[in-house]
Parts: C-alpha cells; sequence; structure tokens
C-alpha cells in the first residue's frame, strides 16, 4: 500500500491530537487551519482520492459526514455554519494523497467555490 503523510498519522508514526476515532475513521486537527476550526476526517484505510472509493464504500463516506457533524456540534459551529470540502486530484486542489474531508468553521466562509 501507498504511505503518505496521514497514513503515518493513523498509524501514530505522526503524532497528533485524535479528536475523534473508530475502527474505520479518525479526525485531527489541521496543521495549517484556514479557520478557526478546521478538521480533518479520514478513512483509516488508504484511498489516495475519492475516485478510489467502491461502491461498498458509500457508507463509509456518509459516516465521515456524520462525524464532520457531530465534530462541528463539539466545536460549537454547528448553528454559525461551517463547510465539509472533498478535493480531489491536482485541479481540486488535493494536496495530500490520502481521501480526507475538510470541516471548516468559525469565520464567515468566502462564497467562492473556485
Ligand atoms: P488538501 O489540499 O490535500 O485537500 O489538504 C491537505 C491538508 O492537510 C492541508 O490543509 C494541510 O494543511 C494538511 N496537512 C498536511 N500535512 C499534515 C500533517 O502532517 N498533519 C496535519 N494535521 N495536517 C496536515
Amino acid at each position: 500500500m501507498e504511505k503518505d503523510v496521514f497514513c503515518g498519522i493513523v498509524s501514530g508514526d505522526i503524532p497528533t491530537t485524535r479528536l475523534f476515532e473508530d475502527r474505520d475513521i479518525l479526525a485531527f486537527p489541521d496543521i495549517n487551519p484556514q479557520a478557526p476550526v478546521h478538521i480533518l476526517i479520514i478513512p483509516k484505510k488508504h484511498f489516495s482520492t475519492i475516485n478510489d472509493l467502491g461502491e461498498r464504500d458509500g457508507e463509509l463516506l456518509g459516516r465521515m459526514v456524520l462525524v464532520a457533524r457531530k465534530l462541528a456540534k463539539e466545536h460549537g459551529v454547528s448553528f454559525t455554519g461551517y463547510r465539509l470540502v472533498l478535493n480531489c486530484g491536482p485541479q481540486g486542489g488535493q494536496v495530500v494523497p490520502h481521501v480526507h474531508l475538510h470541516l471548516l468553521g468559525g469565520r464567515q466562509l468566502s462564497g467562492e467555490l473556485g
């Protein structure tokens, strides 16, 4: 399996603050936050991009969104609002080749989508 920085976080080789963890999913703060709340929610299993997810991974993706919603509540941005972002590939702005969902909140985000 291809190793990337987020695989290193999952294995514990790279330290982080584990904000949520279950058998399949891990969430931790972004190292370079773009908003007061900036959390990454990732599958523990390595998928380079969402193009690599199979039909049966829909539930995993749905659970990642539910984890993001729970973390948004815990970090006090449920009602002020937040944004969930999944970048895919170079033109989608994806830098780390391991599927990750960004949870951004705590400030007014721009209306720009790209
Ligand atoms: P992308 O542009 O691939 O969607 O986002 C990758 C995100 O991962 C960036 O926001 C970046 O700050 C974050 N990131 C990259 N390396 C690390 C790391 O080692 N630890 C943590 N916590 N975040 C990282």
